[in-house]
């Protein structure tokens, strides 16, 4: 069992905070006031529940700077871009609480009944497994849609965001929903295997690696526990010759660097059509090479730490593989000396797609170019990849756009943009990035007994 768990600042490596894990005792305790609450919760109705998502909403609003501040000093994200996660987790709890219960209505159905409908019910406790790249946003994407339709939710966070782990379940508390309707667990993943076995727990949603979402959803699948899975991806960024090539660079440099590459939906691939290759790579890794590293509460910089040392292990082997297979540095790929886990970010071109950071997920500041002769190739080249989160498409050929977006496998498909999730949107995966959908309305009833209901 893990015996504590840290909160380390990356940007120098001290330890902030340690707290001991829950007991097994501990555990049970948590879960059984949790399924009390969820049980006074599901009887609520639902606009009631949507005045605490309100008020949830409130409270991120006004504590704002200290829960950025919070983010930032676990995890290194620049300070405006921890700011933003608040906002968006704000944002996706008012979303639900003003469009949600319509959403949940019953939907009547013309059967032979003489009155029969649809009903959204809930589940019950969720089991939620996240990650430590948006510590709020990745719990404020599930949680307020899962809560509205009802459910409790038990948070098994990572090991490395404990205080932001706590600041959420409080903020739950404080908003006023039932004591410990939302409760997060201090643990391990050596805890996981026993809470997916639990009776009181009756689904699991999981966001991380893909190796771990496949070893988390056969012990799922053993109990017959409903899941959601968002894992790695590989997003690919085509850019096509006919496209805004400055206006592309431009995105492209945020598209990989926000939250210092470490985003599920980063664009990982560039794919670019010959003929302006080069145009594009030099303001791509023109705008790449400005960007300032340093610490990520300084408001001019826009690369911070790497979230863990070992982030930064794996990139500086990804990297190395890749060179040494043939791919050539254009900017960036040093390591910073000093404390906190610092690295340049990289542009990296003349890749294949078999080289590392091109066929594995790269979570972190470094962008494989990799040139395709024309736009079939491009999309040949995107969908070579275990992975389908997201794709960018760059182009001013809209109707080309429409006739190529079929064929890009991915759970979403952005043309002159970059892949962002919204509140308004379903957001997931195919292939080994998952499955499930969290996010519009299909997420709000991911979580839910669709209820056929016959009135003779
Ligand atoms: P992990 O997949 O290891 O961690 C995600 C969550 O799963 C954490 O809460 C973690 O807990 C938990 N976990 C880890 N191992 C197990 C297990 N065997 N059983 C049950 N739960 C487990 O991601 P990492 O943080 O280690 O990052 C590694 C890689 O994962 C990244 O380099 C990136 O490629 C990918 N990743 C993708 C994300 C995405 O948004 N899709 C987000 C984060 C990572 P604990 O922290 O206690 O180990």
């Amino acid at each position: 069992a893990v015996r504590q768990i840290n909160s380390v600042n990356p940007a120098t490596g001290d330890v902030v905070a340690r707290f001991d894990p829950h007991s097994p005792a501990g555990i049970d305790a948590a879960l059984e006031h949790a399924s009390v609450a969820a049980g006074q919760w599901r009887s609520m109705p639902v606009p009631a529940r949507a005045e605490h998502l309100k008020r949830a909403a409130a409270l991120l609003r006004a504590e704002r700077d200290r829960l950025a501040a919070l983010i930032t000093e676990e995890m290194g994200k620049p300070i405006a871009e921890a700011e933003a996660e608040i906002d968006k987790s704000a944002w996706c709890c008012e979303y639900y609480a003003t469009k949600g219960p319509e959403q949940l209505l019953h939907q009547p159905v013309a059967t032979g009944a003489a009155r029969s409908h649809i009903a959204f019910d809930p589940l019950g406790l969720v089991l939620a497994v996240m990650p430590w790249n948006y510590p709020l946003w990745q719990v404020f994407r599930f949680a307020p849609p899962a809560l509205l339709s009802g459910n409790g939710i038990v948070l098994k966070h990572a090991s490395n965001v404990p205080r932001c782990a706590l600041a959420i379940a409080d903020i739950w508390n404080r908003a006023g929903c039932p004591s410990e309707l939302f409760t997060t667990l201090l643990v391990g993943p050596d805890a996981v295997p026993d809470l997916i076995a639990d009776p009181r727990i009756h689904a699991l949603t999981l966001t991380g690696s893909t190796e771990v979402g496949s070893t988390v959803a056969a012990m799922a699948a053993r109990h017959l526990k409903p899941q959601v899975l968002e894992l790695g991806g590989s997003d690919p960024f085509i850019v096509l010759a006919d496209a805004d090539i400055p206006a592309a660079a431009a995105a492209a440099v945020s598209a990989r660097m926000l939250n210092t590459g470490q985003s599920c939906i980063s664009a990982k691939r560039f794919i670019v059509e010959e003929a302006v290759a080069e145009e594009f790579t030099d303001a791509f890794a023109a705008g790449v090479a400005a960007l300032t590293v340093g610490d990520p509460f300084r408001r001019d910089v826009r690369i911070g730490p790497l979230a863990r040392s070992s982030l930064r292990d794996d990139l500086v082997d990804q990297v190395q593989r890749s060179t040494a297979a043939g791919a050539r540095i254009v900017t960036g790929g040093t390591v910073l000396d000093g404390p906190g886990y610092f690295y340049v970010p990289a542009v990296l071109d003349q890749v294949t797609p078999t080289m590392a950071v091109a066929a594995e997920e790269t979570f972190g500041p470094v962008a494989a170019v990799v040139s395709a002769k024309d736009c079939t190739q491009a999309v040949e080249i995107a969908n070579t990849t275990e992975f389908g989160l997201g794709a960018a498409l760059w182009t001013t050929d809209l109707e080309r756009a429409d006739r190529l977006i079929p064929g890009i496998e991915a759970g979403a498909v952005f043309v002159n943009g970059i892949v962002a999730s919204d509140p308004r949107l379903p957001f997931g995966g195919i292939k080994r990035s998952g499955y499930g959908r969290e996010l519009g309305v299909f997420g709000l009833r991911q979580f839910t007994n669709v209820k056929s209901v016959w009135i003779g």
